[in-house]
């Protein structure tokens, strides 16, 4: 068996690292990061990167120049999956960053082919930046929506002004209230993602509160939290390095998620469902609100009387590849 790549082979075959799909050697191109809800999915890039790259605390495509891939090879990549999966049920996801920004048309044209030649696909999901969102027509993104895109995972992180503008996130709290409610407009499900800790020790209620707002004005179906932690690489760890940004300590992030969750007055799932949080919290809004307070108010009672607690979720904080 040989190893390169992120890629496993015998012979002539490649087995992609989820394990379950067999392919020929030929460069399958496998998008490197996807979100955990998606483990089970078949990847399918679209495009290479990021074409914005600037958030502060993201390092995920420093190194790799925002591309289109050719058409041809997309479908290509497609017809090798179809070799295998033609008869499966399977859910999809596209790669990498922001695939919606290509021309709707060759969006359109790849998902057609993809569902016509993967016939048991239930589901298609995608990451978007909210201000390619509002740069596309609703229309174009009806289109796509008809062509079988069903599911945009949008990076909110925070609703902060302040914050949003800290970590270089290039959107503005009424520009992504305005994405996710015309993401929604277009028949879209929306998945947004909010970064606990990411106002560091100081601004976690600025950080709380400010996204309680956004998350309110556009009543996501759900609602994603994975906890800050610092990347090699990032803007913000030289900060860190520096001294000029303190990491949340458990109980801030902890004491935060709680002021966030009773601000929110949305219909959405919540849930922590990343390693980087510090406890898996899933369930529906509001009705599932009181028996997560209570996991958190657990769980900061816990902390205060277990400082071998305390050490396990503060190494959570060098994990390094999410
Ligand atoms: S967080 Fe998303 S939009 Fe920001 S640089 Fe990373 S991949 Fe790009």
């Amino acid at each position: 068996m040989n190893y390169e790549a992120g890629r496993f082979w015998e012979d002539d075959t490649v087995i992609m690292t989820k394990g379950i799909i067999r392919l020929k050697k030929r460069e399958y191109d496998f998008p490197p990061y996807r979100p955990p809800s998606e483990a089970d999915s078949l990847l399918l890039r679209v495009t290479r990167g990021c074409p914005w790259n600037n958030c502060t605390f993201c390092s995920m495509y420093k190194d790799i120049k925002f591309q289109r891939r050719p058409i041809l090879e997309i479908k290509e990549d497609i017809d090798m999956a179809a070799e295998l999966y033609s008869d499966y049920d399977l859910t999809v996801f596209i790669g990498d960053s922001n695939s919606i920004l290509i021309k709707t048309e060759n969006l359109v044209d790849i998902l057609e082919y993809l569902h016509e030649k993967l016939p048991g696909i239930s589901r298609v999901t995608s990451y978007a930046r909210a201000k390619t969102i509002i740069k596309k027509d609703v229309e174009d993104l009806r289109r796509l929506r008809e062509a079988g895109l069903h599911r945009l995972h949008v990076g909110l992180e925070t609703g902060d002004e302040e914050l949003l503008k800290e970590i270089k996130k290039g959107a503005s709290p009424e520009e992504m209230a305005e994405a996710g409610e015309k993401a929604k407009k277009a028949g879209f499900e929306l998945s947004l993602y909010i970064i606990l800790g990411i106002g560091g020790n100081e601004n976690w209620q600025q950080h709380a509160k400010g996204t309680a707002r956004v998350l309110n004005l556009i009543d996501p179906h759900f609602i994603r939290a994975r906890t800050f932690t610092p990347r090699p690489g990032s803007e913000i760890n030289d900060r860190i390095s520096q001294g000029t940004f303190q990491v949340a300590t458990p109980e801030v992030v902890l004491k935060e998620s709680r002021l966030l969750l009773e601000e929110l007055q949305v219909h959405s799932h919540f849930l922590s469902d990343h390693i980087s949080n510090y406890i898996p919290l899933d369930g529906k809004l509001p009705e599932d609100k009181g028996m997560m307070l209570q996991l958190i108010d657990h769980t900061l009672r816990s902390l205060a009387e277990d400082e071998n607690m305390r050490g396990r979720l503060t190494r959570k904080r060098f994990l390094r590849h999410l």
